[in-house]
Parts: C-alpha cells; structure tokens; sequence
C-alpha cells in the first residue's frame, strides 16, 4: 500500500483551520531567513503560503548577508517576548558567518517551534512531553499511525543520523518500543541491517540507495530522502518502483513524508498557540 501523505496532512490542516476560524487570537509564526540558498527560499514561501492559508499571524524575516550576529539576537530576543508570536523558526543554513547554534538556544523553548531547542532535543530523548517535536521525525509518526503500523516489538531501521530527521526519528520509535538500529555512512553492510528490519526510516539525500535485493517481503519503508534529479524531478533514497512491490507500505517521493512535515510546522505553531495562551482562548 503506498502510505499517502499529501491525504493524511491534507486532514491535519483541515482540522487545524477548523480550530483555528473558532479562535478570537489566531496563532503567530515568525520565521527568519537569513541565507541565500534557493531550496530555503522555497521552503520559507511555502511555510508563509501554509500560515496564511490556516489565518496564522505570518511575520517573515528575510535577510542579504550584511545581517550580523548581534542583529539576529537582537530579534530573537524581540520575537520571545513578542505575544502575538508563539512559533519562532530559523531556517537552516544561516549565512557562513552567523552562528546556528548559539541562535537555536536562544529562542524560548516554548517557542521553539522547531524543536530544535536543546530543551526540546532532551525532553524528547527522555521520552517526556517536548514543547514541539521535530517537524519530520513527528509527521513520520504520524503517518505510520494513521495507517495503523505496529511499532513495539519491530525491527526498526533509521538510516541517515542527523539531528533533525534521523535522531530524533530513533527516539519517537524507541519511545514506542520499537527496536532500533541507527545506521549512518560508517555502518558496514547496510544490506545486513535493512534485511533484518521490518520497518526503514531512510533519511540520506542518497538516491536509490535502498534496492529491493536489500529488503524483506512485507516490510514498511518511509522514505525521507528528497533529491532533485538533473531532469528536475524528486527522487527518494528508496527505488520505488521496485520496492513497492515488496514492501507491506511504502511512502513515495513527491507526496510522502514531505507533506507531513509543513503540517506538523503548523500543527506545532497551534500547539505552542494554545501553550501559551491556557485557559485564554
Ligand atoms: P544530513 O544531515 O545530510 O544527514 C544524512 C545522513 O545520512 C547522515 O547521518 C549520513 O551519515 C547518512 N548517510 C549518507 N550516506 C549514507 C549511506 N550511503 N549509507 C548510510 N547512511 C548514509 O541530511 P538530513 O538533513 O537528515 O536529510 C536527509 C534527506 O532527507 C535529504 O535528502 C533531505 O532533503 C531530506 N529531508 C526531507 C524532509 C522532508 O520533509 N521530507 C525533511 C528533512 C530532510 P554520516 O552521519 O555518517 O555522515
């Protein structure tokens, strides 16, 4: 069965617009740009269009590299004390100069809508209730459940371990009792670990990376990867056609897991919304 994102975050939006239109106080997102990276640009117009679309307060900050460190503070503190914004999103990469990082830890956790926020990072490494999951790692569980996938007990495997997909993604399956293998660039013999698994996370930006000689009947694939193709189209790190004729569910590239992730961009935008605003709504 291919898993349809773009159907299940289709429903998420839905359902928040509907909360949204009965709520005097609409939710604000702030997002800073402050590179010059095509792919960001993209993004950024994207999470605009989503707020707007949803009747969010949508502050854009865009910046040309002559932004400075100080200046970027200086907002980040302006933003957290800001009421009529309860998501602050720094989209990543910053110019060279600026230092991610040290930004990252400045916004209120509370606010972070990103949950990028070390806070946020440890809370859900804990297994407690983070102020906002990361946007993808939340909408893969998403998807899985809306599909009603069983994870406890399963052979998951995450491939890629970045900080925004495969670590955290690892976490949320742990934490419903999944068992996990990280894999990353120094595993060795990748086709070791996905034959064993019933359920791969892939999330590389290597294209056709996973075959369908390295996977097992009936296993569920969710394939993070988006890698455009000098023809201009997206491919996954999975070779779809071949795999889906394996695989018990598949997440196809365009329309997978892309989708879930500007949802739960929004849904968390709400969920801080509503923190932040107890019992005033
Ligand atoms: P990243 O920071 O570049 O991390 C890639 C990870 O993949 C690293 O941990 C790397 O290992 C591992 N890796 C690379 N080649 C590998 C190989 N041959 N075998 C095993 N592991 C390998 O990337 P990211 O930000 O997590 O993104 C990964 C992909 O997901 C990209 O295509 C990105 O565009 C896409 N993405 C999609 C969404 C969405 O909404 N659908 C969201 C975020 C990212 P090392 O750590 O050893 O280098």
């Amino acid at each position: 069965m291919i898993i349809d994102g773009k159907k299940v975050a289709f429903s998420v939006l839905e359902e928040l617009k509907d909360k949204v239109k009965k709520s005097v106080k609409k939710p604000g997102l702030a997002v800073i740009l402050a590179n010059d990276d095509y792919s960001s640009k993209i993004y950024v117009a994207s999470k605009e269009k989503h707020s707007v679309a949803l009747g969010y307060k949508s502050c854009i900050y865009r910046f040309d590299s002559s932004i400075t460190q100080g200046k970027l503070i200086e907002l980040i503190h302006e933003l957290n004390e800001n009421p009529d914004i309860n998501g602050i999103l720094v989209q990543s990469p910053l110019y060279p100069h600026l230092d991610e990082n040290e930004i990252i830890e400045l916004i209120n956790p509370k606010k972070d809508v990103d949950g990028f926020h070390p806070v946020n990072v440890g809370k859900l490494f804990a297994g407690l209730n983070p102020y906002a999951i990361c946007c993808t790692p939340k909408g893969i569980m998403k998807l899985l459940k809306a599909y009603d996938i069983e994870l406890e007990g399963k052979n998951a495997l995450v491939i890629g371990r970045s900080n925004i997909v495969g670590k955290p993604i690892a976490s949320l399956l742990t934490n419903e009792n999944a068992t996990v293998t990280l894999a990353h660039s120094k595993t060795k013999n990748l086709k070791e670990h996905t034959k064993k698994a019933d359920i791969i996370v892939s999330a590389t930006g290597h294209p056709r990376l996973i075959t369908a000689d390295m996977v097992k009947k009936d296993v569920v694939v969710v394939d993070v990867g988006i890698i455009r193709q000098f023809d201009g189209r997206l491919v996954g790190d999975v070779d779809f056609e071949k795999v889906k004729n394996i695989a018990s569910y598949i997440t196809p590239v365009p329309g997978g897991v892309g989708p879930m992730t500007i949802a739960c961009l929004m849904e968390n935008t709400y969920e801080l919304f509503l923190l932040q605003n107890k019992g005033q709504i």
